[in-house]
């Protein structure tokens, strides 16, 4: 009996670990995971500093400065951001400072610039709205021993700069997973042999194309195994340059056709098959195994197929492989702009565009939805899920959509 989609995935990310740590270097750990709590060893901002640029003075000294009453200070020094003050702050006087710059002792206000003179030497306030204000403490941001940056959490441009401050020049994150993909099946050949394409004798792997995007968009490395003709001892020689790898890939050959290879190659290289067919469409002849320690995704060949599945299974996969917690895209709710009609009972993954419209997102089919439409999948921005249990789904109603990758972006800035 075939698996539902959702058994199919928790079975598939049950063997599935978090690899090992190892260090790279800061600039390198951009969408890497962290594999350790960072701590910080210092205090950030290490000094009481200017929020603004200014005058440093007391604030009872400001009291009441008006246009029409300003007050006058004798300035007795002006600090940049970089340097020290090399005297307190005495009653009566102000020290200029920058932005940065660290506040001298006995200061507890810094007035901006636009609120005085600019004098250089004495200086008149024109406005007290900046008492007691503009100070930013040191230890604000971080002080020695607290989590600067906790494990677990993906390293985007915010972790990388804290990172940075607290001087990671290392980071430990999760191996990247290596992925070896291999497509399968005699008619295939690679786009660099066109003109067997051309002479109508074969037809060009796409899968190596879409897959290997796939991988590299959940995070992983490629390891291009290339094509394999439908041979089981051509097959079992082409895996041996997927030793060392931390996931197969093979798309094709995984259904029932007399030539459909892929499970018994696996089987006799002694793999436990743990999972084959699932209740879905497009991909219903999905394979998952271990080979030993390496766990095995048997994509069908179609190549939208392919695609979804991946989608589905493959990237959670490679994701849980490089540490996330977060494996799944996030649904959404659409109206689907038109009747939709499924055939069979099984959960679809319809190709559709969903537009973000002032009253809600809406979704709109791409047109015929067979699995070899590649370029159905080139026009869609995400998929459009109708459950088993739904025949028909009339124009209006609500369903679930996973969007693909550019869905969330828009063409006008629409704060
Ligand atoms: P299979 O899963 O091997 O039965 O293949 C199903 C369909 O997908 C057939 O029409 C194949 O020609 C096509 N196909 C298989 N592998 C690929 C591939 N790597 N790229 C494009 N189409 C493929
Ligand atoms: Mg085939």
């Amino acid at each position: 009996m075939p698996y539902t989609v959702h058994e199919a995935s928790e079975r598939i990310l049950a063997p599935i670990r978090p690899l090992g740590a190892e260090l790279v270097a800061l600039r390198d750990a951009h969408g890497r995971v962290l594999a350790e709590d960072i701590l910080s060893p210092i205090e950030h901002p290490p000094w009481d500093n200017s929020s603004m640029d200014g005058y440093a003075v007391r604030a009872p000294d400001v009291a009441g400065a008006s246009v029409a009453a300003p007050v006058r200070l004798r300035v007795l020094e002006t600090v940049r951001a970089g340097q020290r003050p090399s005297q307190p702050l005495l009653p009566q006087t102000a020290i200029r400072v920058m932005t940065g710059a660290p506040i001298p002792a006995g200061a507890d206000t810094v007035i901006r610039v636009e609120d005085t003179d600019a004098g250089e030497d004495t200086v008149e306030i024109r406005d007290a709205r900046d008492a007691g204000r503009n100070v930013r403490p040191r230890g604000e941001d971080l002080r020695p021993g607290v989590v600067a940056v906790p494990r677990g959490m993906t390293i985007g441009a915010a972790q990388l700069g804290v990172l940075a401050s607290v001087g990671c020049v290392e980071v430990p994150v999760h191996r990247r997973p290596r992925v070896a993909v291999l497509s399968s099946g005699d008619e295939l050949v690679d786009v660099g042999d066109f003109d067997a394409v051309r002479r109508g004798d074969r037809i060009v792997s796409s899968n190596s194309y879409t897959i290997a995007a796939g991988v590299l968009e959940a995070g992983g490395e490629v390891v291009d195994l290339g094509i394999v003709p439908d041979d089981p001892d051509a097959y079992v020689d082409r895996l041996t340059a997927a030793r060392g790898c931390d996931l197969l890939v093979t798309t094709g050959g995984v259904s029932v056709g007399a030539f459909d290879f892929t499970k018994d190659v696996l089987k006799s290289l002694g793999a436990e098959l743990h999972l084959w067919r699932i209740r879905m469409r497009p991909g219903a002849p999905l394979g998952f195994g271990m080979l030993k320690e390496m766990p095995w995704l048997g994509l069908p060949g179609n190549p939208v197929s392919a695609m979804v599945t991946f989608e589905l299974f493959g990237k959670p996969l490679i994701r849980k492989q490089r540490g996330e917690s977060r494996l799944f895209r996030r649904p959404i709710e659409v109206r689907a702009r038109e009747e939709i009609t499924i055939a069979a009972p099984l959960t679809h993954f319809l190709r559709a565009v969903v537009s973000f419209e002032s009253d809600g997102a809406w979704a709109c089919l791409t047109g015929p939805q067979g699995s070899g439409l590649l370029t159905s999948m080139a026009r869609a921005n995400a998929l459009l899920v109708v459950p088993a249990e739904r025949p028909v789904v009339r124009a209006g109603e609500a369903l679930s959509a996973l969007p693909l990758s550019d869905a969330g972006y828009s063409a006008s800035f629409e704060l």
